[in-house]
């Protein structure tokens, strides 16, 4: 746990690495315990006296392909510039350029942090590369494609089909 008050004032710069295991929340989402996370975290304050936390994560790590189920290298990148508010008022009336890090005391779990960084910049679905993926045709099933199939109201007629009695003996 680290002191975000004490941290801002002193300009404190945090860099270093992690491997997907380190992070109990983000290790669940992935396909593998390979890869890692660079993070790098700045304190500072601004001319409001807001206390800062620039937070950069570019992580490296295994995700499953949603077209062939296979496992396959991922890469995300993000950074957030948030400032750090004690109530919901607060993170209200930020300007536009900060977002909230809502705290109950002073201090807080950089972990957390990264993670909440990390999870919020992945992407919903992974994908290869239409070259380098094992199933070349596009599914009915591919959520790629979901949007464009129309959906078919089923025909009244085929119900009365279904009533009729048989006519065969
Ligand atoms: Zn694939």
């Amino acid at each position: 746990m680290l002191d975000v008050r004490k941290a801002a004032v002193r300009g404190l710069v945090m860099a270093g690495e992690l491997k997907p295991l380190d992070l109990a929340r983000f290790r669940p989402l992935l396909a593998g315990d390979e890869g890692r996370v660079a993070v790098k975290m700045t304190f500072s304050r601004d001319e409001e006296g807001r206390y800062l936390v620039d937070v950069a994560v570019e992580a490296d790590f295994l995700a499953v392909c949603q077209r062939c189920l296979e496992t396959m290298p991922e890469r995300l990148s993000s950074e957030s510039k948030l400032a750090v508010v004690w109530t919901d008022e607060e993170a209200a009336s930020l300007p536009r350029y900060l977002d909230p890090l809502i705290l109950q005391e002073d201090t807080c779990s950089l972990l957390e942090l990264v993670e909440e960084e990390l999870i919020l910049a992945m992407k919903p679905f992974s994908y290869h590369d239409t070259g380098t993926c094992k199933r070349k045709t596009v599914s009915f099933f591919d959520p790629l494609v979901k949007e464009a199939v129309v959906e078919e109201k089923p025909n009244p007629f085929d119900v009365l089909e279904q009533l009729k009695p048989s006519n065969k003996h």
